[in-house]
């Protein structure tokens, strides 16, 4: 008998509730497809757990997290909860915690071009031909984890303090799983630090120069966080995998997401506990909220990830990516993506096309 696999659905505030829905149906596509059996239980997370139950992670949704093979994220956060103390808004009170107690330190990142796309970005196609980039973000230290002070000066005004901390074993951890990726690649690894200025960086280029004599097969560079936001868009071939640590990696994704066109394409894994967390690199985007308007495309190649890292279903992953693929091939666009010539679509018609197409 096929195995059952148990996904804890958290689809969270704004375009979350709209995304959500769109990778499922992609996912029961595979399972009438192949065979497969998913069961999805959804909870509250975020902004909307709050409103519900008084804390954005409530213990029935960790409780529910423990228990799933994996979890499927949509977003938190929105300005009506950006006001409440800092351990009941979304991003702090639920999303940090749950990535901690997960254990989940590292966060995969794949910028991928999709040909069809490549007039979709503002950067030149001869600057993204070929572009294949994987970002390993190190998830749960540095400066969102370190300790935290806000006070009052004695002489008025305040003074506010985000600590950057890091272990030699979480450094560690992180570039080992880099360079497994690395092997699975281009055989590529470009650590990225600050250590001209921070002591955090300066032991993370004292462990990867290490670790670079001691994984000879792969091709190991270093560089500054400053230079590599600047190559990312001069020369975004020259990367293969990425690793960084978690604010570096927060915002060189969001750049990285330009190349593929759209925030809304970039999906990601959360990695490294008993189970995986597979969540667009996006937020909640209360511009466009309740409109129909949001790309689900990131959120189904999370769907894809999911597939890939914690179920092993390799070909059901690519089969999610080509149809994807088929998907902008055929000219349909969210407005995010939107050129002339090519036909718009709803996020509910974009989950529904895509779903079609994986079940062909
Ligand atoms: P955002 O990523 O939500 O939006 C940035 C811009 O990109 C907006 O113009 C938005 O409309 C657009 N965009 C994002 N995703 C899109 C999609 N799928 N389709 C089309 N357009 C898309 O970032 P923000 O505006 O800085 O933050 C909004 C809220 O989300 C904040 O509360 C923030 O804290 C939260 N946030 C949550 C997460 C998460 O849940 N992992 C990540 C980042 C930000």
């Amino acid at each position: 008998m096929n195995k059952m696999f148990k996904i804890a659905v958290l689809p969270g505030d704004g375009i979350g509730i709209e995304i959500v829905p769109e990778a499922i149906k992609a996912l029961e596509a595979i399972g009438e497809k192949f065979g497969h059996k998913f069961e999805f239980t959804e909870a509250l997370i975020g902004g909307a757990a709050y409103d519900e139950v008084g804390h954005p992670l409530p213990p029935e949704t960790l409780r529910l997290c423990r228990e799933a093979d994996a979890i499927l994220l949509g977003a938190i956060g929105g300005p009506q909860w950006e006001e409440l103390p800092v351990h009941l808004r979304p991003e702090v009170g639920a999303l940090l915690p749950l990535r901690k107690e997960l254990g989940l330190y590292a966060n995969l990142r794949p910028c991928m071009l999709f040909p069809s796309l490549l007039g979709a970005s503002t950067l030149k196609e001869e600057v993204l031909q070929g572009v294949d980039i994987m970002v390993i973000r190190e998830l749960t230290g540095g400066a969102y984890f370190g300790e935290k002070h806000h006070e009052n000066l004695m002489g008025g005004g305040e003074k506010a303090t985000d600590c950057m901390t890091y272990t030699s074993s979480e450094i560690e951890r992180i570039i080992n799983l880099a360079y497994d990726t690395a092997r699975k690649r281009g055989k590529k690894l470009c650590s990225v630090d600050k250590a001209n200025v921070l002591e955090s960086s300066r032991l993370w280029r004292k462990i990867a120069v290490k670790m670079a004599a001691e994984n000879p097969d792969v091709e190991t560079t270093h560089m500054y966080v400053d230079n590599c936001a600047m190559q990312l868009i001069r020369n975004p071939r020259q990367f293969d995998v990425i690793v960084t640590e978690n604010l570096f990696g927060d915002i060189l994704t969001d750049e990285a997401s330009m190349l593929s066109g759209s925030l809304g394409m970039l999906p990601s894994a959360s990695l490294g506990g008993q189970v995986g967390l597979y969540e667009p690199s996006h937020g909640s985007a209360p511009d466009i909220a309740g409109q129909g308007k949001a790309n689900p495309l990131a959120t189904i190649l999370s769907a894809a990830m999911m597939l890939r890292y914690s179920f092993n279903l390799e070909n059901e992953a690519r089969l999610v990516e080509e149809a994807v693929n088929e998907f902008l091939e055929r000219d349909y666009r969210t407005p995010d993506l939107m050129e002339a010539g090519k036909k718009l679509v709803t996020t509910a018609e974009t989950g529904d096309i895509v779903a079609a197409l994986i079940k062909r």
